[in-house]
Order: C-alpha cells, then structure tokens, then sequence
C-alpha cells in the first residue's frame, strides 16, 4: 500500500507558510514505513530539531482504480480517518529552498501517526467533516472539509490520472492553519465531528 499527501488544500495554512494558492492540487508520498498505529507514542528522532504537526483527514481506498472520472471518485473510499502529516520543516525548508523533494522531510519511520477510521456512510455529510487537533488539551487547528480547495473528488481524479489508487491505500488531504512544532512530553489528540480518533505522545 502507499500513502499519498495532498499539500496547500486550505487557504490559511497556505498563508501561514507563504506560499501561493496552488491551480492544481500539490501531492507526495509517504512510504508504508512512516505510519504509526494504535496511539503509539512517537520518538522524536535525532535529526528532528523542528518536527511540525499537521493534522489531517485521511480517505481510506476501498477498489483499484486509474483515471477516475470526478463524479465517481466517492464511490473509491469507503471511510474516512484521521492523521498527522509529521514534518521535519527545517529541513523541508533546506529541501524547497535547494528545489530538491520532500521525501526525507515527510516520510521519514513514524512520520504518519494515523487514528481509527469511519465508515464513510456513518458520517452526516462527507463534504462538511468537523475536526480538530488538540495539543495538551487545547485546539490548535480546527476546521471542515468543507474548506478544503480541493475536494475528496477532485483529489482522487487528479491523483488517479498519474497513479493507480490501489485498496487501502491512504490519502492525506492537507493540513488547515495552525500548524506547529511538537516538542517531548508533548500529547497530540485528534478528533472528528467531537470522537476521539488518534492518540499520540511525543517522547
Ligand atoms: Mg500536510
């Protein structure tokens, strides 16, 4: 399975970071090796001077599929999870500032904290999913789908187009405002529409 990371899907964060609002959605990989289950904690490795979170909702890949037409492509997932797009981003900002890619600064082991899914059919409506990050019982990101510049839809037809989505596979779908860096004794908690889905201690 892969994991694929959707980049600048929310105009805030996108402002945060200073980028520019992108035409075409921005994605990248994690490999399978960078996923972390069952709220284990994570280590923060030796390199990691400026590990960020990035909370993020996570679409779950139910069939194979390639060039995936947009009015079809919510029929591909079948459930919807929570995450933590981890990111080294002093050194992601070396790797842009050099043109080179991200893959070290995103998908380095245990870079992808992952939570417990939904079935898609259990939620109200796929195009206005609440969540929330709290950091040590506070909210320090918090949004809805519905902000999201480019839908569930739109991200599994573009992707499709260059890559075969394959079953369970994951999509990170971009991360809202708010991100920062997580530091030891940290706790990291993620929600969706109220339900605690993802636990996380930073050690
Ligand atoms: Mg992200």
């Amino acid at each position: 399975m892969k994991v694929l990371c959707i980049g600048r899907n929310y105009r805030e964060h996108i402002s945060e970071l200073n980028h520019t609002v992108p035409s075409e959605p921005v994605f990248f990989m994690k490999p399978d090796t960078s996923i972390l289950t069952r709220n284990r904690p994570f280590f923060i490795p030796d390199y990691g001077s400026a590990i960020h979170y990035e909370v993020e909702l996570v679409l779950r890949i139910c069939k194979v599929g390639k060039n995936i037409q947009k009015r079809f492509a919510s029929s591909y997932f079948d459930a919807i999870g929570i995450g933590l797009d981890l990111t080294a981003r002093d050194i992601q900002t070396k790797c842009k500032e050099k043109g080179l890619p991200w893959l070290v600064a995103k998908g380095f082991d245990n870079a992808a904290p992952l939570g417990k899914f939904i079935e898609k059919s259990a939620l109200r409506d796929i195009h206005d999913i609440r969540f929330h990050l709290e950091m040590n019982g506070i909210t320090v990101q918090k949004a809805s789908s519905s902000e999201m510049i480019f839908s569930f839809e739109d991200i599994i037809s573009y992707i499709s187009k260059y890559i075969t989505l394959k079953t369970g596979d994951l999509i990170f779908t971009g991360t809202p405002s708010g991100v920062g860096p997580v530091k030891i004794g940290d706790r990291l908690e993620a929600f969706i529409e109220g339900e605690k889905l993802l636990g996380c201690s930073v050690k």
